[in-house]
């Protein structure tokens, strides 16, 4: 085969596309000989452009900007709020305990979602935050996760209508649950059954991240210890929480995620406040010890967290969503229905758990 290709010196010189500046120039060591095309390499046919994909992505994702949906679940006064707040760095989260005036805890478990715009070079990212206030703080909290699982295929079967639909619009609104933070209470001993129970049936149809909240109420020790034995028991029970082994792409990325589950679940501090520390305005919680600081990765792991979520792995949990949750709902329901009819809440809950 390759014998036949003509050498690229006998082809007429190819009208080299003028190269834009902000490309960089191509590698020296990029491969040339009989591979490439034409036999020549893409140095000899001169510059075609096919890295410029990159650049059209950007704009055109800074145009449309993106959905985030974050939900966070743990009973009251663990510091959901406030650790919404610290990661975005804004009052996204309205239901802190300082907001409304009394806090008064719901009979039932309730969903408030509450959307923001957040803009940050250039990308709009239209943050939205489901509460769900009440969940852990009845006596009997049986099926407390009734409401959140409902909800969360809900959003499924939205995207599902939309998506169906012959006049479909260009861009789906995607309002589907892309990451569920469990705040774990910092016992120091073990896992509440509640916990276990709601991540075993959730970590089916939602990206689950565990954190050990109000971390600065633990020892390092304590800490280390806590964190270990969660790691233990979630493994015990089978729990899967994100980033699952599973939907590693490859070693790369199984390496990297191996190192995040090894220091999961996460040990945050939250704080709304700042402080003056060797001249510089950090956020913190001020004891009489001196100030915790919440970015400062040898008093907590909240850093490590924000990198996670947000600067490294925001895009897959998004992917995951769409590709393994939503996928798994999307085929059930066209099974189960045999097409698309109308199927009661209830139906919709129980034909995924
Ligand atoms: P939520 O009910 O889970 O949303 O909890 P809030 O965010 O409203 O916080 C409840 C209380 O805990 C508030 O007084 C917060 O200031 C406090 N708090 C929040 N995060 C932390 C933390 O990381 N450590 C400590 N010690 N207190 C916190
Ligand atoms: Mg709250």
């Amino acid at each position: 085969m390759s014998e036949s290709i003509v050498p690229p010196e006998v082809r007429p010189k190819p009208a080299v596309p003028a190269k834009p500046p902000h490309v960089a120039a191509p590698s020296p060591t990029a491969p040339h000989g009989p591979s490439g095309l034409g036999g020549g390499g893409s140095t000899l046919l001169g510059y075609i452009g096919i890295d410029t994909i990159i650049e059209q992505m950007r704009k055109k994702t800074m145009k449309a900007g993106f959905d985030f949906n974050i939900m966070i679940v743990g009973h009251s006064g663990l510091g959901k709020s406030t650790l919404v707040n610290t990661l975005f760095k804004s009052q996204v989260s309205r239901w802190s305990s300082g907001w409304g005036g009394e806090h008064k805890i719901p009979k039932t478990v309730e969903i408030k979602a509450v959307s923001h715009v957040i803009e940050e070079g250039g990308v709009k990212m239209k943050l939205t935050v489901i509460d769900t206030p009440g969940f852990g703080d009845q006596i009997n909290n049986e099926n407390c996760w009734d409401p959140i699982s409902k909800y969360i295929n809900e959003q499924y079967e939205k995207f599902l209508k939309e998506e169906v639909n012959i006049a479909r619009k260009k861009r789906i609104p995607d309002t589907r649950v892309h990451c569920c933070l469990y705040f774990i209470s910092p016992t120091g001993h073990s896992l509440r059954q509640l916990d276990i129970e709601f991540m075993k049936h959730l970590s089916r149809v939602v990206n689950i991240i565990p954190v050990i909240a109000k971390s600065d109420t633990m020892t390092p020790d304590e800490k280390n210890e806590f964190k270990h034995r969660v790691r233990k028991e979630l493994e015990t029970h089978g729990i899967e929480y994100y980033p699952q082994n599973e939907f590693d792409d490859d070693m790369e990325d199984k390496n990297e995620n191996d190192k995040i589950r090894e220091a999961m679940p996460f040990a945050v501090v939250g704080s709304d406040k700042e402080f003056q520390v060797n001249g510089k305005r950090v956020l913190g919680r001020k004891t009489a010890w001196g100030v915790v600081e919440v970015e400062n990765p040898n008093h907590c792991e909240f850093a490590l967290l924000r990198d996670f979520l947000i600067r490294s792995h925001l895009q897959d949990l998004k992917e995951v969503t769409h590709n393994i949750h939503y996928e798994t709902y999307r085929a059930r329901r066209l099974n189960d229905n045999g097409g698309l009819h109308p199927i009661s809440a209830n139906n919709t809950q129980e034909s995924n758990l």
